[in-house]
């Protein structure tokens, strides 16, 4: 019982992992309900795939349900995705009727005696229009960065909102300001799955052969789904700034798509339209999770050059693997990083192109960095932090008015 959190003990210490276990044992066996709109590609996958093993194995029934939809309504939410990140795009009432109505026709996927169902993202939030009076308590937890986000947008969003028990948000700053309780708890990372595990190096020599790619030549790596947002194009233009003052390095832009994402077959044409002159540019399609490991532990630099970023997981599995980050400076990227102690981070291509330089002609900073890096994860963005906050949550809920006794959340 409660092995895969014991796991945690070598790098968290005892007397932590032991507190959640009780923690756990106090909130008994609830019934959970996990309800995102891809089961993979992306972060909400991601963080989903790790949680749920350490619940169950914690004494919880947690399922994971996903919504249906046509391309039409995929292609309505990631409007939603891209103007809650500040882009401009006209929204017609024809629009919502469209997108509630697809969620409308996924009602019979909610459990009837869930204690708690969890709602990801914009995209399956109206569900809550089909809430019973059961004793359900109902959380919407956001994963997105909001605060450049179309006001009209997040009031319409916020009629759903509103009826939700509470909210959960990874930084203070992306909340809705709704009626309800909201709550900040910052993602984290599986330290033992394929992603982010030890490897040993005749696994990593075996990836990287797969690929074809040159351990010789120091590599700079940014692993993103291929998205507007996540400036692929821009790591390209810095990357392309660093080979031209000689600097010898190949870039290996590495990236899946997700299921809910219409957008991601464009962007890659145009990547691979701007790699092909370039013979020092690999892009790698969805590599398995074995392989994004290697390639981060092979990587010399990695960069995030996120445009907008939610909270940037990837910086994470980075960071952990004791690597030294150059990334944008937005969203969940500023709050990882600390410029100049456990990485870089950047505004324009320029600034870019000058930190991967001096991160691979410096190697004793490139390593001072990284190790501060891995220690600052270790901390603060490892599975059983999320796991407690989450169980502190749940608690609250369910003794109600006693909320303001809970703590949760990582200190500023
Ligand atoms: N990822 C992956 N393969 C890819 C691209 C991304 O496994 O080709 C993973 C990446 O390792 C990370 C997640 O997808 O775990 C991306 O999460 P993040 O929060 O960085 O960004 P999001 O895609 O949610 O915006």
């Amino acid at each position: 019982m409660n092995n895969e959190i014991k796991k945690y003990e070598s790098l968290m210490g005892k007397g932590e992992i032991n507190e959640i276990i009780s923690l756990a044992k106090e909130l008994g066996p609830v019934k959970i309900q996990n309800i995102n709109s891809t089961k993979q590609g992306g972060g909400v996958a991601e963080l989903l795939i790790s949680t749920i093993p350490l619940f169950q194995n914690l004494g919880f029934d947690v399922s994971w349900d996903v919504i249906s939809g046509n391309h039409s309504f995929f292609e309505i939410t990631k409007k939603f995705h891209n103007i809650l990140h500040g882009i401009h795009i006209p929204i017609n009432p024809q629009i919502r009727k469209k997108y509630e109505k697809n969620v409308k026709a996924n009602y019979e996927i909610i459990s009837d005696d869930a204690d708690f169902i969890i709602i990801h993202d914009p995209q399956p939030l109206p569900l809550i229009m089909k809430r019973k009076d059961n004793g359900t308590k109902w959380i919407w937890r956001c994963h997105i960065d909001v605060t450049e986000g179309d006001k009209r947008l997040i009031g319409y969003l916020r009629q759903f909102i509103d009826r939700y028990d509470c909210s959960v948000y990874h930084l203070p700053n992306y909340t809705f300001s709704s009626f309800h309780d909201e709550y900040i708890i910052q993602p984290a990372i599986d330290a033992f799955t394929d992603k982010n595990r030890d490897l040993s190096d005749k696994e990593i020599n075996k990836e990287l052969d797969r690929y074809e790619i040159d351990p010789e030549i120091p590599i700079v790596l940014q692993v993103s789904r291929f998205d507007k947002l996540k400036n692929p194009l821009g790591v390209i233009k810095a990357f392309q700034k660093v080979r031209d003052v000689g600097v010898s390095a190949q870039l290996i832009l590495a990236g899946g798509e997700a299921d809910d994402d219409p957008e991601g077959d464009k962007v890659l044409e145009r990547v691979e339209k701007k790699a092909q002159k370039n013979p020092d540019i690999h892009i790698l399609k969805s590599p398995p999770d074995i392989a994004v490991n290697a390639l981060q532990r092979s990587a010399s630099v990695i960069v995030q050059r996120s445009i907008r970023e939610g909270f940037g997981l990837v910086v994470t599995e980075a960071m952990f693997k004791g690597k030294a980050v150059v990334g944008s400076n937005v969203g969940g990227i500023r709050k990882q990083i600390i410029h100049g102690e456990s990485g870089f981070l950047v505004e324009t291509d320029e600034g870019t192109a000058y930190r991967i330089q001096q991160l691979l002609t410096n190697p004793e900073l490139n390593e001072k960095l990284g190790e501060e890096a891995r220690k600052t994860v270790i901390k603060n963005f490892l599975m059983p932090n999320l796991v407690k906050n989450w169980i502190l949550l749940f608690l609250s809920l369910k003794h109600d008015g006693r909320k303001g006794a809970v703590r949760l959340g990582m200190s500023e």
